[in-house]
């Protein structure tokens, strides 16, 4: 690691190496409303690395996947080109020591598909085509 680049980083960035907000990327989801908008939910994550979250009626979707441009150092390579979306993090107030409340949590197909038997009415859809 480069210790010069590190020192130019935020204190609280120092110490969290690899960078915890350069490893994966979120999105928050339209509410679902039909039984079919929770089954297309069980496709997101199908995908390694991907988590629902669910907090009162919102939906978040995270992706683990590390940067390209986060190198073998864990700084980033293209520092002063990154984009918008890295520039306006705010560092004190980051998922490191503030992660976003969740209710509750969804990694794998059969954990939402059974939260959706117990609490979605008309689930599953018709599955038959
Ligand atoms: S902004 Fe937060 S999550 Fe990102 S490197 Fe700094 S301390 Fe880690
Ligand atoms: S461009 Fe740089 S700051 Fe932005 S996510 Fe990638 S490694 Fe992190």
């Amino acid at each position: 690691m480069n210790p010069l680049r590190l020192q130019l980083l935020p204190t609280k960035c120092q110490d969290c190496q690899p960078a915890l907000c350069c490893t994966y990327w979120g999105m928050n989801m339209l509410t679902p409303s039909c039984p079919e908008d929770y089954d297309d939910f069980l496709w997101y994550v199908l995908h390694q690395g991907v988590t629902l979250f669910k907090n009162g009626e919102d939906w978040y979707l995270k992706v683990d996947a590390r940067c390209e441009q986060l190198g073998k150092d864990d700084l980033c390579q293209i520092y002063d080109r990154r984009p918008r979306i890295c520039r306006e993090y705010d560092p004190q107030e980051c998922d490191k020591d503030a992660p976003a409340p969740a209710d509750q949590e969804f990694s794998s197909f059969d954990q939402l598909e059974q939260w959706c038997l117990e609490n979605v009415p008309g689930f599953p859809p018709n599955r038959e085509s």
